[in-house]
């Protein structure tokens, strides 16, 4: 097996010699990728059900179709993207072309976390492909099926000069860091996020990270409480709540915790039965290490389990699970919960929860749900969050025409669509000079004029752009 300094001279080399440039390239490689995909479904669902028992529809939804969409996406657009933009002018550059162009960056690293494992590497190098970059995909070791399956299918399908998975845990990853990459795309915890960015500081690479945090759920004002509860439990529970968007906790007055309480009781039946342990819908813990961290978690709280509160440790299972009466600073509310612990908090009214809200780290996602636009938009107005979602929880991120990333410690920078082109691309300022308008130079050399420096301002300014 090739060395980890092996791969990336190979990565290197290719993308030297020019190959990922042409657009046919690009194209075969992200119809490729769609092929492994689709040939692959039956492996791939096995593999994401041995990790943490995924439900099919889950995997099907949430790690197959959404890159197929994204590939679709891609394929038809990318084409426009990389044109050239030209830009407006002003008197001074009348003659000259003007244009930013996209260029690939080159030999770009992909760090992909465990809980969306095959997403949240196949959307980044769907962007990384587009703009022309050779990529080094690095799973993660905590689902070993998928990681592995992953790096047996890339270089079957996609071209082995450009592309590569470098398999490891934290140890193999830090190594990896210590090399030189065009750019470092991360996607995983707060925690490892602060050792990548030490480790990009010094190459001085650019990193896009894409963190976790406390997504907030504020519900106020007039409530379709029934299909709130159905859109809320969905949201929270689906992956088993191991959604970086999901929501950590909700935010609303006593009142209407107290009619939300028995709808999502009721909800949480009809979608997994009167006993979840035996619901296939439902995904388990991804290993006894989470499991554990879960546990203490919940019993470290103060709060009071309303609902659920079951587990299973050999199943590595945990019961959707409801508490009230927590606190600001209750257990639960210290960090990211990443499982299907519900927090209800109440706020008695809106600008207190804003305040409470604007308290915690800015989120990567904010759900407001109410019937009054009123209070959605006071909701949107007043808060900051990487993504913003009103009356329902996750499906924002699931349009390729909306940039997805987070702001301040949910991360920095963003993909999807369009946006993950962009990241992966260098936006080269191009300004292609003729030989004409020599007088018009002369007004910036010396002998320096008061009369010269007038004409110069003049010329610079954006007002003489409407002359264009
Ligand atoms: P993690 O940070 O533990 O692992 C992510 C990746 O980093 C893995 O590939 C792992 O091998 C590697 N890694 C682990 N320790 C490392 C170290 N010391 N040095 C270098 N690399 C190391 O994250 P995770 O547990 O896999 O994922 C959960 C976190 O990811 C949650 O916080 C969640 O919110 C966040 N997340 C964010 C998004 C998003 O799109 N913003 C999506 C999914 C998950």
């Amino acid at each position: 097996m090739d060395t980890q300094s092996q791969v990336l001279e190979r990565l290197r080399s290719a993308f030297s010699s020019g190959v990922t440039i042409p657009e046919e390239f690009r194209r075969t490689q992200l119809t490729k990728l769609m092929s492994m995909l689709k040939e692959n479904e039956e492996q791939i669902l096995k593999a994401l059900h041995k990790d943490f028992s995924k439900p099919k529809f889950e995997a099907v939804v949430s790690e197959i179709d959404i890159v197929i969409n994204e590939l679709h996406y891609a394929i038809d657009n990318f084409t426009t993207w990389m044109k050239p933009e030209y830009v407006s002018k002003n008197l001074a550059t009348k003659l000259d072309t003007c244009f930013v162009r996209r260029e690939p960056l080159g030999v770009v690293l992909i760090i992909g976390p465990w809980n969306y494992p095959l997403q949240l590497l196949m959307l980044p190098l769907v962007g990384a492909i587009a703009a022309g970059n050779c990529v080094v995909l690095k799973p993660s070791e905590v689902s070993p099926a998928i990681d592995n399956l992953i790096a047996e299918l890339v270089p079957k399908y996609l071209s082995q000069d450009c592309f590569a998975v470098i398999q490891g845990g934290a140890e193999e990853t830090k190594a990896l860091l210590k090399n030189r990459f065009d750019h470092i795309f991360y996607t995983g915890s707060q925690i490892v996020a602060r050792s990548v960015l030490q480790a990009a500081s010094v190459h001085l690479t650019p990193v896009t990270l894409e963190l976790g945090g406390k997504c907030p759920c504020l519900l106020y004002g007039r409530v379709d409480i029934p299909a709130a509860a159905r859109r809320l439990v969905w949201a929270k529970f689906f992956n088993a709540g191991q959604s970086c968007v999901a929501p950590d906790y909700v935010l609303c007055t006593a009142a209407t915790r107290d009619a939300l309480l028995p709808e999502v009781r009721q909800v949480l039946e009809d979608f997994y039965g009167k006993d979840p342990q035996t619901c296939p819908d439902l995904c388990r813990i991804v290993s006894p290490r989470h499991w554990t961290r879960l546990m203490e978690l919940l019993g470290k709280s103060s709060g009071k389990v309303v609902i659920g509160g079951e587990s299973n440790q050999e199943e590595k299972y945990i019961a959707p699970t409801v508490l009230v009466d927590v606190s600001e600073d209750d257990a639960l509310m210290q960090e990211e919960i990443f499982g299907p612990i519900l927090p209800i908090l109440t706020a008695e009214t809106l600008e207190e929860g804003i305040r409470f809200t604007n308290r915690q780290e800015k989120p990567l996602a904010l759900y407001v749900f109410s019937e009054e636009s009123s209070i959605v938009n006071t909701v949107l107005e007043n808060t900051q969050s990487g993504g913003f979602c009103s009356n329902d929880g996750i499906i924002h991120m699931t349009l390729p025409t909306l940039p997805f990333g987070g702001i301040g410690s949910s991360g920095c920078g963003s993909y999807h669509g369009r946006w993950g082109f962009e990241t992966f691309s260098h936006r080269r300022a191009c300004m292609l000079r003729g030989w004409g308008l020599e007088r018009l130079n002369g007004l910036r050399y010396p002998p320096y004029t008061e009369n010269k420096l007038s004409w110069l301002r003049w010329t610079a300014s954006p007002k003489s752009c409407s002359l264009m």
